[in-house]
């Protein structure tokens, strides 16, 4: 399950589905030939394809990782020409083979059999990128690039590669362990993937765990057995907790965790189970994605978050886990980018809007009065409209919001004869460059009718940017 798709699933969604994909038609896409490797001395080249290796097929890197292990290997090839064969291979012990291929799994990406009540993807507008709406549930995408899995769609013979091969650690959405709640919210096969987890632990294979929390469906009594069920289980590495996000095209649902008292609820039912963990296992164990702090503490927000050893490796950071402490944390240590920043603004007579979902408002609440940038640099909040509900994150906002609210500030701007830098975070496109909603920089200038910026999401490299966007603009406006 992914609810923001990643590069490595939009291509493999390309290359179609894996379920009843036969073995020929297996096969792994050079992308890129190392020079001088045992690739290039043996002939390949970008657009040849790897069919099978010592006569098995290649499904994904997992199986290209495994059976390329050995230092002499029998390569099956289809060439530039389309012609068929095979090869042996041979390298020295500290060689690599000098393949890159095109994406992570090379028979498709295998789809989802839930019916997941909150499932963000049913909740999505029309018009939408088509691999967008695309619902992946693949263990391989779940080791290789972190996705989050319910097993429900694990076979036998799955279960069996994954011990074979120590496909360890993955990571599970597990929502709830008690049985009827279970399958209210992923449907009929919920029990099948909480069986296999089930088996999988017993065995020896470690998971990340996530829970969507839903007011009224697995909070409360309900968390608190999923949590002493996971708990009891020495293999669940964590588990964190990310509330329910819903937008306007729907109607299941109208709240989630977005006022102080739920919120605060939720830290506290955590809090014993953290403490408890702590002093047997020296981890939280548990963790709340940053949502619930933002909620519950609002412009009190520094004085509850928690410091960044409590996150260890920050190992849920891409769940949401810890994004807020490291962003905070870099904005500190970069005091004296803030000061260079400042003068840099204020010699080129720069002012840069930066762009930022409504929920960074108490982030920024706490940190820009403090710093010698107040005034020169302030966050322009985007309302998401196009998603709506309670979806007001940095990472899902849209092209179309950034250019209206952009429209909007360069309309009413009068900032004393300076120029305005409208700065947006990367982190609002894909790796082509693209928004949710299909839109690249240019149109949402076009749209706009300014002149916008693409920048880092983080604070001690979009400090230098903003530095040197104030030099360019300044020298364009002399
Ligand atoms: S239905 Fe459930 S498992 Fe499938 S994509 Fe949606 S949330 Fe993920």
């Amino acid at each position: 399950m992914e609810a923001y798709p990643n590069a490595d699933i939009e291509r493999a969604a390309a290359r179609g589905c894996a379920d009843g994909c036969d073995d020929a038609a297996v096969r792994a896409l050079v992308a890129a030939v190392e020079p001088q490797s045992p690739a290039d001395d043996a002939g390949f080249a970008p657009g040849c394809w790897v069919t099978s290796v010592d006569g098995h097929p290649v499904r994904d890197l997992i199986d290209w990782r495994w059976l390329s292990a050995d230092d002499v290997i029998r390569l099956g090839y289809i060439d530039l020409d389309g012609e068929s064969g095979e090869v042996e291979l041979e390298r020295e012990p500290w060689e690599d083979w000098g393949f890159t291929f095109e994406g992570v799994v090379f028979d498709g990406v295998r789809q989802c059999r839930n019916a997941c009540t909150f499932c963000f993807m049913r909740q999505l507008p029309r018009g939408m990128r088509p691999s967008l709406t695309l619902r992946d549930d693949d263990f391989r995408l779940s080791f290789l690039s972190g996705t989050f899995v319910t097993l429900t769609n694990l076979s036998a013979a799955d279960e069996q590669r994954i011990l074979d091969q120590v496909i360890s650690p993955l990571r599970v959405s597990l929502h709830a362990t008690d049985a009827d709640v279970r399958r209210r919210i992923i449907g009929k096969h919920a029990a099948h993937g909480l069986e296999a987890l089930d088996r999988l632990l017993a065995a020896g294979i470690e998971f990340h765990a996530q829970v969507v929390l839903m007011p009224g469906v697995n909070d409360g009594a309900v968390l608190a057995e999923t949590l002493a069920w996971a708990y009891e289980r020495p293999g669940m590495l964590d588990v964190c907790i990310v509330p329910l996000g819903y937008t306007k095209h729907q109607t299941a649902f109208d709240r989630s965790f977005n006022d102080a008292a739920s919120a605060r609820a939720v830290l506290d039912q955590l809090e014993p189970v953290q403490r408890r963990a702590c002093a047997e296992r020296g981890t939280p164990w548990v963790f709340a994605a940053d949502e619930f702090y933002l909620s519950a503490y609002g412009p009190r927000l520094l004085d509850h978050l928690p410091p960044a050893a409590f996150y260890g490796d920050f190992s849920m950071y891409e769940d949401g886990v810890g994004i807020v402490r490291a962003y905070v944390d870099d904005w500190e240590a970069s005091a004296p980018l803030q000061a260079a920043c400042a003068s840099a603004l204020r010699r080129e007579n720069v002012r840069v809007r930066l762009l930022q979902g409504l929920a960074m408002k108490p982030v920024w609440d706490a940190l820009l009065p403090k710093s010698p940038l107040a005034g020169l640099v302030e966050p322009l909040f985007v309302p998401n409209d196009y998603f709506g509900g309670n979806v007001d994150v940095t990472g899902l906002l849209c092209g179309c919001d950034m250019a209206a609210a952009v429209r909007r500030e360069a309309a009413a701007w009068a900032c004393d004869g300076a120029t305005a830098l409208f700065a947006v975070p990367r982190v609002a496109f894909n790796d082509d460059g693209v928004t949710l909603d299909g839109m690249d920089l240019e149109e949402m200038q076009r749209a706009a009718g300014a002149p916008m910026a693409v920048v880092s999401c983080n604070p001690s490299e979009f400090l230098l940017e903003f530095s040197s966007g104030a030099r360019t603009s300044g020298r364009r406006h002399a």
